[in-house]
């Protein structure tokens, strides 16, 4: 609720604090267990960091973060540590995640060494467990990560997230760095799993093509700010932010008789340092009105669809 982090902008011969980039600035929203929260924006629209603040990897700079009723921006190291196992991240890029010099073994069973879980042997047993899950072998424990595609990297990655049996997990972009082919496979995987073991999800996404059938919710981002949040269906039939109607413009549709009227984003992303006043989508909005320069919209609410938008203000 009310999530904020904004970075320092420092320079000069001193590192003198000329500025902030508010990179998530006022971001509210819930995830119900057992679904999929999407959250879809372009690259510097503060996803990632979202992402990392629910963690705690980085701290907000205002905010609450509840999980379980607890909170989490209060909780002390050793209370955080043990909250860790119950929360654990996908990276986009398998490979940067998993250490070269380590075989699969030492990967996928370091989780457990760090919160203090099982004996060698079921540390073991649950390795070879956790690579059949994923669709890999138990003989793959004995290699490293460079013997495999892009794909079963991934795979060892998720296999690493459910090492300590969590309920929730941020996956942040898992598939961007995958081939086409390849990205159905894992995200098919992720939604197998999720069933299995009952997991949770935040699945964060440049794109709204790639949540769409993963997602039960789907919230959309702009420059730091939650522009658009409704159920999955209902944000794709019947957008409601210009600028979502203008992501989703450029989303493929399978049905030929189904014609979108393409709406291209036009203008550069303005920069997260300096973002526009008011509404912070108006440089690059067909549909701005003068209220949109200088004031910022709330998030309107119509039937359980929030759009931030003064085209829904009345
Ligand atoms: Fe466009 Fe105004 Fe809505 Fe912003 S508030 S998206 S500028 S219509
Ligand atoms: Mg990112």
């Amino acid at each position: 609720r009310g999530l904020k982090k904004y970075f320092p902008i420092t320079g000069g011969l001193f590192g003198k604090v000329q500025g902030q980039v508010k990179a998530v600035d006022d971001v509210s929203f819930y995830v119900k267990k057992g679904e999929t929260l999407g959250i879809v924006g372009e690259s510097g629209c503060g996803k990632s960091t979202t992402g990392r603040l629910l963690m705690r990897l980085i701290e907000a700079s205002d905010g609450s973060i509840v999980f379980e009723d607890k909170e989490m921006t209060s909780l002390s190291k050793n209370e955080l540590r043990k909250t860790r196992r119950d929360i654990q991240m996908v990276f986009q890029d398998p490979y940067a995640s998993l250490n070269p010099r380590h075989s699969i073994q030492q990967i996928l069973e370091e989780p457990l060494i760090v919160h203090g879980i099982g004996s060698k042997e079921e540390r073991k047993k649950r390795v070879r467990e956790m690579l059949e899950v994923v669709g890999l072998s138990s003989y793959h424990a004995r290699r490293y990560p460079h013997q495999f595609s892009g794909g079963q990297r991934q795979r060892i990655g998720i296999a690493k997230a459910l090492m300590t049996k969590p309920k929730l997990i941020i996956a942040d972009e898992p598939v961007s760095a995958l081939d086409v082919s390849i990205q159905a496979q894992v995200l098919n995987l992720m939604k197998d799993i999720q069933q299995e073991f009952g997991l949770t999800y935040i699945f964060i996404a440049h794109d709204l093509g790639v949540v769409r059938h993963i997602s039960d919710r789907v919230g959309v981002m702009y420059l730091g700010r939650l522009i658009e949040l409704a159920d999955g269906e209902d944000l794709y039939e019947n957008p409601l932010h210009p600028y979502t109607k203008a992501l989703l413009s450029a989303v493929p549709v399978p049905d030929p008789d189904l014609k979108r009227v393409p709406v291209p984003i036009v203008g550069e992303l303005p920069s997260p340092a300096n973002p526009p006043t008011g509404c912070a989508f108006h440089t690059r909005c067909p549909e701005c009105m003068d209220i949109c320069r200088t004031t910022r919209p709330k998030a309107f609410e119509i039937n359980g669809h929030l759009a931030a938008c003064h085209l829904y203000s009345k």
